[in-house]
């Protein structure tokens, strides 16, 4: 019987997901990295595949970037179709 203690992998994925839930549970206040405002967990969106399972930006964040995205997006399909590129998927240029 060996006296230290040698994970397997599933040990391992085991232990971080305990933490990874640990730092959820402690970190219950974010800091939204667009607006600066520390705001409870509710005011971000879930994104299971972060480490701390939330949005780097808040609610209020993520819904203006994607305003503005769609706004950039109308406005180069404007241009691009007004000079009769005939690009009808704005998708793969952007
Ligand atoms: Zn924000």
């Amino acid at each position: 019987m060996p006296r230290y203690c040698k994970l397997t992998p599933e040990e391992i994925e085991k232990r971080l997901s305990r933490k990874r839930a640990e730092y959820r549970a402690a970190n219950y206040q974010k800091l939204c990295k667009s607006c600066w405002r520390k705001l409870p967990r509710e005011s971000f969106y879930r994104a299971p595949s972060r480490y701390d399972g939330c949005s780097t930006y808040c609610i209020d964040c993520d819904r203006a970037r994607a305003a503005a995205r769609w706004r950039r997006r109308q406005e180069l399909h404007r241009i691009l179709t007004a000079n009769g590129a005939g690009v009808s998927n704005v998708e793969n240029v952007v």
